[in-house]
């Protein structure tokens, strides 16, 4: 459960938008973490929670992809579960470069 930092209210998760809002006073925050599930445990139902910090020391796996931002041809990786545990998981990436986020849509 997370807080509003102004009023103290619970904040509402909206998962599709991946933002604590709070019902009060409107305070957006972001959600601290993903969940993620590594390629090689997909057979699993292994879940891994990367949070900010942990996304930010570049442990994630990299793969050469070209970003579509900044045509850097190195990003980091990483599979979210999007809906259900039985569905397949979506893949992101994440240029080394300039950060930009994107999900893979094949
Ligand atoms: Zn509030
Ligand atoms: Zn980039």
């Amino acid at each position: 459960m997370k807080f509003c930092s102004k009023c103290g209210t619970v904040l509402k998760l909206d998962a599709k938008k991946k933002l604590y809002v709070c019902q009060k006073c409107g305070t957006k925050e972001q959600m601290e973490g993903e969940i993620v599930i590594p390629r090689n445990n997909k057979g699993q139902d292994k879940i891994i929670v990367i949070g900010k910090k942990e996304r930010n020391l570049s442990t994630l796996p990299q793969t050469k992809v070209k970003c579509p931002k900044c045509d850097n041809a190195i990003a980091y990786w990483w599979m979210v579960q999007t809906r259900g545990i039985d569905e397949s998981a979506t893949q992101f990436f994440r240029c080394t470069k300039c950060g930009h986020t994107w999900r893979d849509y094949t």
